[in-house]
């Protein structure tokens, strides 16, 4: 049976503007970093894609890494989407990223002109797409010159390989490096993506500040600290199919007793809101005026729904902020 998006699927999404670009992004945005792999369902898959962009979830992240196998999760994006998704490309932002290991030999990770040029190349013959929206160098490389990468990206987006280009995982330093390079070639300097969560405060130090001042948009990743900001692990059980159970990159070893206290003491602040945990900890992030969008990972439609409906919540009060700090702790259990 063929898709059809939902005729209603802006009706309760909201959109944030991107610093000072044109660009909106939804308030939450899928990642693709999980679930979407050779070994994950492909069913699974297309009613996850298929719910969120119902529910006015218009941006996918990608990366050339994501699966496993890595290049797995934009080659199944790319049948997804010529299958539902082709007739909607002009509603939807998609973007990917090179910078960590993609194949063998000198050529095939960090910050090269040489690999992010070929990896973009890769990724837009994986999705099956012409453009991708935003092309990001997923992390600083130390040993090439920035000039260098931030002219990849440039490339990428005077050739129109890439509408839009960002940076992940750079410190505040590096940011503004970047953004003036890029600038000096033509190309604004979109979006950062940092891992922002309760329990990763991080850009809270200088990142956040700087991304404010250039007018630079951000989509913060993992804002459920993979999980941890769930009911998933409440109990101090690991359930069957879970992130931690699968030992990758989130461990059993991080379901810490000092974690359970702290998520349930959590987890009791989003239930006198009528929250779950994982919704409070979006309305979280949300709080803070520098972020665009809350980019989370589904495993299935029912906790992708249960997400999304953070965006109707209402904002934390000054007193819940107070209530939530001494449990937002950086650090724990990451
Ligand atoms: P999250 O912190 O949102 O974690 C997602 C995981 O949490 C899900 O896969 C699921 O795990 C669990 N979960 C989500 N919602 C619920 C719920 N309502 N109830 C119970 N469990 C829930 O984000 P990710 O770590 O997945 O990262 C999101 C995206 O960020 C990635 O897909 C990627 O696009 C991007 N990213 C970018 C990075 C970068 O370097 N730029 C690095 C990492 C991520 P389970 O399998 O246990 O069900």
């Amino acid at each position: 049976m063929g898709y059809q998006a939902a005729e209603n699927r802006y009706q309760s999404m909201k959109y944030r503007r991107t610093g000072k670009s044109g660009l909106l992004l939804p308030e939450i945005s899928l990642g693709l970093w999980h679930n979407f792999g050779d070994k994950d369902s492909m069913a699974t898959q297309k009613a996850i894609l298929r719910k969120a962009f119902d529910l006015g979830v218009t941006h996918f992240d990608l990366a050339n890494n994501y699966g496993p196998s890595a290049g797995s999760a934009e080659r199944n994006f790319g049948v997804h989407f010529a299958r539902d998704f082709q007739p909607y490309r002009d509603e939807l932002i998609i973007s990917t990223k090179a910078g960590y290991d993609m194949w063998a030999g000198p050529y095939g990770e960090w910050g090269s002109r040489k690999y992010l040029l070929a990896s973009l190349d890769q990724s837009l013959s994986r999705m099956g797409l012409d453009y991708v929206d935003i092309f990001y160098s997923h992390r600083y490389d130390p040993n090439t010159p920035l000039e260098e990468t931030m002219g990849a990206l440039a490339t990428a987006v005077h050739s129109g390989r890439a509408l839009y280009a960002g940076v992940s995982n750079y410190d505040a330093q590096q940011t503004r490096e970047a953004k003036r390079i890029l600038e000096a070639k033509g190309v604004p300097l979109l979006i950062h993506q940092p891992r922002y969560s309760m329990f990763d405060r991080a850009p809270e130090a200088s990142l956040f500040d700087t991304i404010g001042i250039e007018g630079i948009g951000s989509i913060v990743y993992s804002p459920l600290a993979q999980g941890l900001l769930t009911n998933r692990y409440l109990s101090g059980a690991v359930p069957k199919n879970s992130r931690a159970a699968k030992n990758h990159f989130l461990k059993p070893t991080q379901i810490s007793e000092e974690y359970r206290q702290h998520a349930n003491a959590l987890n009791e602040i989003a239930a006198k809101r009528g929250q779950t945990l994982s919704q409070l900890a979006l309305s979280w992030v949300l709080r803070q005026p520098t972020v665009t969008s809350a980019l989370i990972g589904a495993s299935s439609v029912k906790q992708l729904e249960q997400n999304l409906a953070t965006v109707s919540s209402p904002k934390l009060s000054i007193e819940e902020l107070r209530e939530i700090e001494p449990h937002a702790i950086h650090g724990l259990a990451i």
